[in-house]
């Protein structure tokens, strides 16, 4: 099948390296592809390109995104001309931090008390109301902890007004979580569904560093709680391929903090640390093929290598390691490349894991 992506990334380049052991051909819509040069076609052009997006049509049987951002109004574009799965209703709702808090709420799932704001005075009323301590976020365009501001006196506000400036906001009030957890589900065409293990994920400045599956200390009601919940958004939505919720647990109930419309970074282990991985699945889903099997094989853990690359002999040395690096060029806070670490019992996995450490620690080397 001839699969069309709006993105080039790394989503984008382990969607191809998995479509292509299905016989899939892939075209990417990408601005400045780097992560998936080699892989496909690329059409180099802005995401609302009218020759562009007029190509990718022409070259795609269905067409799938790996980016979340991209312009509504070309999503729906080619949804009217080819198949686009997820629909564009899915963007819609994750593109908007309060349309996607709102919806959260319409399916029953909790979430952290929030209010919109926009500009000093309601910034000022909003964290009057949450309460402090309060985060700040754009409504939009924020990834990896971009355009969010920590509120822990109101002394803050003017520090979170030079983040945001006149940008519509969400102000939340910042909870202290048990851990993060992420659940990662895949819808088919046919109503089909499978559901990942909950996965533990670990934050760092608003970038992901660890992910550990299956998450340790799971009782199997949380498990429940976790695909009732992404069941619910799943069915909702009339979703096709694979959509991750990120979630804080807190005295055993999960808050839903945002929500992907693809394949997601907590469940880049799948590849290795599953029976089927993410990309797999989501390239069943959208092509109408019957989902393969989500089962964990023993225990993984994904470690994200951001800004440096470390040296690919000495952890590839580390048995149970495996090295994926993206092709793209290296620069602080970027996501470049991830070790997926795998074992057959837990602590043979930490032991593993200190060796993947003392390495990244012993020093970055960006050697090709
Ligand atoms: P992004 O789109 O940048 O991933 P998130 O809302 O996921 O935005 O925020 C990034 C990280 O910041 C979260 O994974 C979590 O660690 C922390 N965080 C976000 N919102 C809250 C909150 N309301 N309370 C506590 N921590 C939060
Ligand atoms: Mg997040």
């Amino acid at each position: 099948m001839r699969i069309g992506v709006f993105g080039g990334g790394q989503l984008g380049r382990m969607l191809a390296l998995a479509g292509y052991a299905l016989g899939h051909e892939f075209t990417f819509l990408e601005p400045s592809p780097e992560a998936t040069r080699g892989l496909g076609t690329t059409l180099e052009a802005p995401f609302d390109d009218a020759r562009a997006l007029a190509a990718l049509v022409a070259a795609s049987d269905v067409v799938t995104y790996e980016f979340e951002n991209v312009p509504a109004a070309a999503a729906r574009w080619v949804a009217e001309r080819v198949p686009v799965w997820p629909s564009p209703a899915a963007l819609d709702v994750a593109q908007d931090r309060l349309s996607e808090k709102q919806f959260f709420g319409a399916c029953g799932l909790p979430t952290v008390p929030f209010r919109a704001a926009r500009g000093r005075a309601e910034l000022a009323t909003a964290l009057d109301r949450v309460g402090l301590p309060a985060i700040v976020k754009t409504r939009r365009h924020g990834y990896d902890g971009k355009g969010q501001a920590l509120v822990t006196c109101p002394e803050d506000l003017e520090a979170a007004c030079a983040v945001v400036g006149e940008a519509p906001c969400i102000v939340e009030r910042r909870i202290d979580f048990r851990r993060e957890l992420s659940v990662i589900a895949v819808r088919g065409r046919d109503g089909s569904y499978a559901c990942w293990p909950l996965v533990e994920n670990q934050h760092d400045a608003g970038i992901l560093r660890q992910s550990l599956a299956p998450a340790p200390d799971v009782p199997p009601a949380l498990q429940a709680l976790a695909e009732s919940h992404v069941r619910t958004v799943l069915e909702r939505l009339g979703y096709v391929g694979v959509l991750a919720i990120e979630l804080f647990e807190v005295d055993g109930e999960l808050l839903a903090n945002e929500m992907a419309p693809r394949v997601h970074n907590s469940a880049h282990w799948t590849i290795e640390g599953a029976e089927t991985s993410q990309f797999e699945n989501h390239l069943r889903a959208i092509a109408g093929m019957p989902l393969g099997s989500t089962a964990a094989s023993g225990v993984s853990a994904m470690v994200n290598l951001i800004g440096t690359l470390p040296s690919a002999d000495a952890v590839l040395a580390i048995p149970g390691v495996h090295l994926h690096r993206y092709g793209k060029a290296a620069r602080p806070g970027r996501k470049l490349g991830h070790l997926t670490v795998r074992a057959n019992e837990r602590a043979v996995l930490q032991e593993r894991l200190r060796a993947v450490y003392a390495v990244l620690q012993a020093g970055a080397q960006t050697d090709a």
